[in-house]
């Protein structure tokens, strides 16, 4: 594991351990037993399983393709967590995706662990057909330690439903004659998949910059303003007035958070830059969301990346640099693509007041406390981003009982979770001088350390 999420694992602890109304009947030499315990146990997965699948190519060229499943802790319930298809995927960052995991569920209450997968390959350099055996070896070779009950994968970067799909049904033929709806998630609706998955990360992630910067802000109006907190004085700034937005990463949670916000009309915001692995694409007066989300889905996720491009899709935007997104003069960007975008070499230049992480650890540790000490309001990853491990309960549910909701319902469970976790956080987070992810991890490994001290582990 990364030493940075060490030691925020460390200061989290640090901060129970003061906290004396916290698991009361520890005391002395055994409370200093419980929390080296705590550190050992959340610092260290509990398994990393590594394979390398052999595959054979359409050139008939046979590779042998790294891949990872981590699993990180299960005491709240069965490892969870996607499978990254990224050649630039490696162990230690499947072990800190994992991590990550355990305690966005546990933040969420969602009876999951923690888990994650990775497969080292570039998917747009395989054929289908390719990508179809790449999907099946991963779960021959991982077939044991996966399962409904056990550890539950879903998609990540570069994986989507077809995968699941083809997962789920190679997961079924090894398993034959027991449970398999609830073995993968974010499978299609025909095969067991709940409504709403696709669009559940990036709903969420434009719910939680809503409800807290709008809603909540408005509805406690009078303890901000009398707050010494600096994020309350952001969030009172940017309340009530319409806001510039950017939004990096026009995949799965970036194109659906962009068109959340394009329809978010009360609000009155615009969303002037939009920007994916090839380019940024800006407009001061706003961009219309709508035709490049149906532009994308005909151009194989990518956005128009010239000029000609740009006038067949009808599209009025300028083409920029890629990561000049970053740094334009927007009131809120939301990063939805990738890990350390915003670091020491370009935190100074950041503009936006307002940060929604939706890409998991998209702000390296030195650029959040840089920001965190400008007032600037980061919405961190574990809070802003679990819409997909929600509706990924819900398909699971569903899937045991063979009973599905519609998709209105499905957002009403999302959304009613998602605020349930900010009502409780929000509160102490504009009462206190931490920043958001402080508080987040706190209360993560609060109700995480609660459950191993109740399942008498902390020895
Ligand atoms: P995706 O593969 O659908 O989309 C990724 C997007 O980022 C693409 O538009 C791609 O072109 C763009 N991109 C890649 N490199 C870029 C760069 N350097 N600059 C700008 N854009 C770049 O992936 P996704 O499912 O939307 O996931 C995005 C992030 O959100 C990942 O970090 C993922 O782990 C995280 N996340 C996803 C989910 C989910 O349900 N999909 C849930 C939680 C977290």
């Amino acid at each position: 594991m990364e030493e940075e999420t060490k030691k925020i694992i460390q200061e989290s602890l640090d901060a129970l351990y003061e906290k004396k109304e916290f698991l009361p009947d520890l005391t002395d030499g055994v409370r200093t037993q419980a929390f080296n315990s705590l550190s050992a146990i959340i610092s260290t997965p509990n398994n990393i399983h590594k394979s390398f699948l052999r595959v054979p190519r359409e050139d008939g060229t046979i590779e042998r393709i790294p891949a990872y499943r981590v699993q990180h802790n299960d005491s709240l319930g069965p490892y969870k967590g996607g499978i990254r298809f990224y050649e630039g995927v490696n162990e230690e960052e499947v072990v800190n995706l994992a991590f990550l995991m355990t305690l966005k569920n546990a933040l969420h209450q969602v009876p999951f662990g923690g888990g994650k997968g990775g497969i080292v390959i570039n998917p747009r350099n395989y054929s289908e057909k390719e990508l179809n055996i790449v999907s099946r070896k991963y779960v021959r070779y991982f077939a044991d330690v996966i399962g409904p009950d056990k550890d539950i994968p879903a998609p990540d970067m570069g994986s989507g439903e077809r995968e699941m799909d083809w997962m789920m049904a190679e997961y079924k033929k090894i398993h034959h004659g027991k449970p398999y709806l609830g073995s993968f998630t974010g499978k299609s609706v025909v095969n067991g998949g709940s409504l709403g998955r696709r669009e559940a990360t990036g709903k969420g992630v434009y719910f939680t910059f809503r409800y807290m910067i709008h809603d909540y802000v408005l509805a406690h109006k009078e303890q901000l303003e009398n707050s010494i907190n600096p994020f309350s004085k952001t969030a009172l700034a940017h309340a009530e007035r319409p806001l510039k937005m950017a939004v990096q990463g026009f995949g799965n949670v970036g194109s659906v958070a962009a068109l959340e916000a394009y329809h978010c009309r009360s609000l009155n915001n615009q969303v002037i830059a939009v920007s994916d692995r090839n380019v940024t694409l800006f407009n001061e007066d706003g961009l219309d969301i709508p035709s490049l989300v149906a532009f994308t889905s005909s151009n194989r996720g990518d956005l128009p990346k010239d000029e000609a491009e740009l006038d067949k899709s009808g599209i009025q935007a300028e083409i920029r640099g890629r990561d000049e997104l970053l740094t334009l003069p927007v009131d809120v960007l939301f990063l939805a693509a990738l890990e350390d975008q915003i670091h020491q070499g370009n935190m100074e230049h950041i503009q936006a007041k307002i940060i929604v992480e939706g890409a998991n650890a998209p702000t390296t540790r030195v650029a959040d406390e840089y920001l965190d000490n400008q007032g600037v309001i980061i919405i961190p990853d574990i809070l802003a981003n679990a819409g997909g491990v929600i509706v990924s309960y819900l398909e699971w549910l569903q899937g045991r009982e063979t009973q599905y909701h519609e998709e209105s319902e499905v957002f009403r469970l999302l959304l009613e979770k998602m605020q349930e976790t900010m009502d409780t956080i929000l509160p102490q987070y504009f009462g206190d001088p931490y920043p958001l992810r402080e508080n987040c991890f706190i209360h993560a490994v609060q109700r995480l350390s609660t459950v191993l001290h109740k399942q008498g582990k902390l020895y």
